[in-house]
């Protein structure tokens, strides 16, 4: 490895990667008087969380682990974004549209119902989404919000700027182990060193050769987006599709559930699939022009629970394996983290114990 790439003021903190998670935390650092440094293997915001749909789904969390961590990310939510906007000038696309979540025999609602559901009628559902088409059991969701996770991505950037964190772009974390001087981080334009580093490398952080493993796997979701669709008020989630208005006369909707490592490829018939089902819940749908397919790859874990706080390696840290929520999950991550870190320990009244790095996770 070549000389020390860590010239200039030293890192009190070194983040693993540029997605939502990594530039979140590394702004509550900021914010908490640490001096953060983002290493970020390509380009910034542009895997999965570039790639998700940016549904703010926790109150269909019906994992009993994640469920109060994703409810106190929503309700963090609005203060967060709004925060950012006043800091940047900027939109991060945050909509309080609520989700109508459709039932069927192959996507039940969850029973008993869940604190946040409510069940309504065909007609009142019809009233509330006119464009909706759908005879069967709907249940209003009204916590359920989403994001423009792209936008956010940008605002989350130029907050950074603003404040002076570096992101270094195409510096590949190769390996972090324990040095004289707290840890070294080895790259690929050389070497670096803090006292704290936190993997926050997404679907990659099990390629980062550390002392402590971090058990993540790509779990590939493909997707698609149309353009001048017709005006839906709520995400809705039906059986085999989900759909997220932009508001600005754009729908996404997906989303494929592969194991199948890191193929990046979009089959032109799985879209085709989703956009069918899509098209039978808002008919009207079938008039918008598709505007673009793509594919992303979420950090899956053994048990699909993240993993946040230390690792028996002192002062490594993950925050990683959002697995489907990660957009959800990016400021309340941050939270915890960032303030863990100042004050050399966790302290929140959520019950973190299930997202332990060193945890005996069983697969699901
Ligand atoms: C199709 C799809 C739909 C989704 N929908 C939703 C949704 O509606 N709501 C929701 O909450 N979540 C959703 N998700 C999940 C969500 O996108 C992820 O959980 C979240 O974006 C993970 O953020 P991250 O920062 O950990 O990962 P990423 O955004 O993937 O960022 C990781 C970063 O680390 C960098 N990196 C990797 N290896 C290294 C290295 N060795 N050195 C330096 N940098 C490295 C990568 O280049 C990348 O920029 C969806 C995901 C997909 C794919």
């Amino acid at each position: 490895m070549g000389p020390s790439a860590s010239a200039g003021t030293p890192a009190d903190a070194i983040v693993i990667g540029a997605g939502l998670i990594g530039l979140a935390l590394a702004r509550d650092l900021r914010a908490r008087g640490l001096r953060p440094l983002v290493l970020e293997a390509a380009t910034a915001a542009r895997q999965a969380s570039w790639a998700g749909a940016g549904m703010l789904a926790a109150y269909r969390t019906a994992d009993r682990a994640l469920r109060p961590l994703a409810i106190a990310a929503a309700r963090l939510y609005p203060v967060w974004v709004a925060e950012l906007e006043r800091e940047t000038g900027r939109s991060a696309g945050y909509r309080p549209s609520g989700t109508l979540f459709l039932a069927s025999p192959a996507h039940p609602a969850p029973a008993p119902a869940l604190q946040g559901w409510e069940a309504m009628s065909a007609e009142a559902a019809a009233e509330l989404e006119p464009g909706l088409h759908f005879a069967g059991e709907v249940w209003r969701i009204g916590g359920d919000h989403s994001v423009d996770n792209r936008a956010l991505g940008d605002v989350l950037l130029a907050a950074l700027r603003q404040s002076g964190v570096e992101v270094r772009e195409h510096v590949r974390v190769a390996a972090v182990a324990p040095s004289a001087h707290g840890l070294a981080v080895e790259t690929s334009v050389g070497r670096f060193a803090a006292p704290v580093v936190v993997n926050c490398a997404g679907a990659w952080a099990g390629a980062i050769a550390a002392p402590a493993p971090a058990p993540v796997r790509p779990r590939k979701g493909q997707m698609f987006s149309l353009r001048n669709a017709p005006p839906l008020r709520h995400v809705i989630a039906g059986e085999g599709v989900y759909l997220v208005p932009r508001g600005d006369g754009r729908v996404l909707a997906g989303a494929t559930l592969e194991d199948c490592g890191f193929d990046p490829s979009v089959d032109a018939a799985v879209v085709a699939g989703l956009r069918r089902r899509a098209e039978a819940l808002v008919p009207a749908l079938a008039q918008a022009e598709l505007e673009e397919t793509w594919a992303g790859f979420r950090p899956g874990s053994p048990d699909d629970l993240p993993f946040l706080g230390p690792t028996s390696c002192p002062g490594y840290w993950l925050a990683t394996g959002h697995f489907r929520d990660g957009i959800l999950l990016a400021p309340i991550t941050a939270k915890i983290v960032a303030s863990a870190i100042a004050k050399g320990r966790l302290t929140t009244a959520l019950d973190l114990r299930p997202f332990a790095p060193d945890r005996a996770a069983a697969p699901r």
